[in-house]
């Protein structure tokens, strides 16, 4: 709510001071009748490199508790560039592609169309990934030598990236690549096309066809391979005084071959021999997946002179391995805070990088997560507070048998994905007119234990105006045609849990849903064009493309995120003492 209201007078401001920043980059620009010599020749009027790194599934409140650890990148961030205490993804989809959309975009969901991680496909009656792509001319394919399955674009992708903005609007100067462990934040961070997207699939970096592949790829996936991780083993960074957490995390389900605590071998399954299935499972839920991303965007940096060409190049690292561990050991583990620790590290090697090699204050690094994670709910019982495992396939059970003496087709339910309900087709139209029927169905659905409330579709529909935030973050995610015909919302520490009735559970925990938990993650801005400070007001992910977009001098078309205008520098004073009024507002 406070949030909402807040960002009017927000916005207000910020467009005071964009177009105060606006008139005085026009004037560096020499439009006005300054003599050159007034600018400084040192200070670019653009950044030379936009670096945007995503750690997925990095709470927000990870950076309070662990920052007095950090001595690399993560510490650089906070210390030398602005923080964001209180920023927010204001949706209730808190999944992998939807936050990188929304992040990459300036969007939200209801704009981008990224609705989920996968979704219900209406007319092929099938799930359907964020980034499988139908079109026969696509392919996947695979360096050194590597044949990856499936044919992975942006092209439900609604909206341009910011990346793709920046080389369309600035004659094709930029070169955009993108590194992740997953196609659908590598992907949605570059955007329809890019010169490199990569990500990790069945043990072998790969792209597909809308991308480019570059040499230094192959090279480095020849020379570096995953499998030379083999035999490695995970251990505790620091002092063993130094974890807040237990030994074993209560709740964890570590990957096949790993015990409940450290130290974590990478040796697969059986502990010997080649690497397997569960060799890469370990190596992608541990610090070296991280340390291998981050020397692709060095080598990136390297092998195509980013930052040193004629336009802004943009280069984007989406680090996968903190979700992984979260989702097997969740937030409250020495492993999470282990392998922040290590990240950390990785991120100071690779600014020291970039400060080598672009300039330092020549690059803009933006941080944040794609969402959050909630506790273990086993682990969070303990407290005494109201937590449990919300069963999808149990909710579904119950729907089908409320709506058995109503007459309608069977099964009425198609699939529930996460907390979208999508019925069979023809059954929500014939629902909406037989009001007995659906409220029997609203009422089954609000039995299962863990379930707060049940939204319609048509309550979603075109972003109503609304007092509640849950209602709002609702519609937010809503994009026609992908969304479901009913959405659960959990109740607070409640998981959502699709595993089938009698299964075990193969995780931890999760996220999804509108809760703090899974919404508020980090926002850090470094770097050119940055006021450094710590910045309390409420913000969203989706602030950061529009920012970037402004220290580039391009125009998003679409945006649902503002320009985080407090945390941009007024442009170089050497000249001129500024202009009153317009020099003036706030900083
Ligand atoms: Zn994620």
């Amino acid at each position: 709510m406070a949030r909402r209201t807040n960002s009017i007078g927000h916005r207000t401001i910020s467009a005071l001071v964009l177009s105060a920043l606006i008139f005085t980059l026009s004037s560096l620009t020499g439009a006005q009748t300054r003599p050159p010599a007034a600018t400084s020749p040192r200070v670019p009027a653009k950044p030379k490199l936009v670096v945007l790194l995503v750690v997925d599934q990095m709470r927000g409140d990870y950076v309070d508790k662990f920052l007095g650890q950090w001595t690399g990148g993560l510490k650089r961030l906070v210390e030398e560039g602005a923080w964001f205490r209180d920023a927010a993804f204001p949706y209730a989809a808190t999944e992998t592609c939807v936050g990188h959309a929304t992040i990459s975009t300036g969007a939200f969901p209801a704009t981008h169309g990224m609705v989920a991680n996968a979704w219900w496909d209406r007319k092929e009656q099938k799930m359907v990934t964020c980034t499988a792509d139908p079109d026969p001319s696509v392919k996947n394919t695979g360096y050194a030598g590597a044949t990856p399955k499936g044919a992975d674009t942006a092209w439900r992708l609604a909206v341009p990236s910011f990346a793709e903005e920046l080389k369309f609007q600035t004659s094709e100067t930029t070169r955009i690549v993108t590194f992740s462990l997953k196609a659908r934040a590598a992907i949605t961070m570059a955007g329809h096309k890019a010169d490199a997207a990569t990500w990790f699939d069945g043990g072998a970096w790969a792209t597909s066809s809308p991308y480019g592949t570059q040499p230094f790829i192959e090279e480095q996936a020849k020379s570096h391979p995953a499998k030379a991780d083999f035999g490695k083993t995970w251990s505790l960074s620091l002092p063993e005084s130094a974890y807040w957490y237990g030994e074993k995390a209560l709740g964890a389900v570590p990957p096949d071959g790993w015990d409940l605590t450290f130290p974590h071998p990478l040796r697969g399954k059986m502990g010997v021999g080649e690497p397997d299935g569960a060799f890469y499972e370990q190596w992608a839920s541990s610090p070296y997946a991280d340390t291998a991303l981050t020397e692709l965007a060095e080598k990136a940096v390297d092998a195509l002179n980013l930052g040193k060409a004629a336009g802004t190049d943009f280069l984007a690292v989406s680090y996968s391995s903190v979700d992984y561990v979260g989702h097997e050991f969740g937030p409250r583990s020495r492993e999470i805070q282990d392998i922040l620790v290590r990240l950390d590290k990785d991120l100071g090697d690779l600014f020291a990088h970039l400060d080598q090699k672009v300039g330092r204050g020549n690059y803009v690094v933006a941080l944040s997560a794609d969402h959050g994670v909630v506790p273990i709910p086993e682990d969070m019982q303990k407290t005494g507070a109201d937590a449990g495992v919300l069963h999808l396939p149990e909710l579904q059970e119950r729907i089908e048998k409320a709506v058995e003496p109503f007459n309608y087709a069977k099964p009425a339910v198609a699939r529930i994905s996460g907390s979208d309900i999508y019925f069979a087709p023809g059954v929500y139209d014939k629902l909406q007119q037989d009001h007995a029927a659906l409220q029997v169905v609203l009422d089954a659905a609000l039995a299962q234990p863990g379930v707060a409330a049940v939204y319609r579709a048509e309550e979603l529909r075109d972003r109503p105006a609304t007092q509640s935030p849950v209602h709002r973050a609702m519609a937010n995610s809503y994009f026609p045609g992908r969304s479901g015909d009913l959405f659960i919302l959990p109740k607070p520490y409640w998981l959502l849990d699709g595993t089938p009735t009698g299964k075990q559970r193969s995780y931890g925990t999760g996220h999804g849903v509108p809760y703090n938990y899974d919404q508020h993650v980090p926002v850090l801005l470094m770097g050119f064009g940055i006021q450094p400070g710590q910045y309390s007001q409420p913000i969203t992910p989706a602030d950061i493309a529009p920012t970037l977009a402004a220290l580039c001098g391009i125009t998003l078309s679409s945006r649902d995120g503002h320009v985080l205008a407090e945390a941009l520098k007024r442009p170089a004073s050497t000249s001129a003492p500024a202009k009153s009024s317009l020099g003036a507002p706030r900083n």
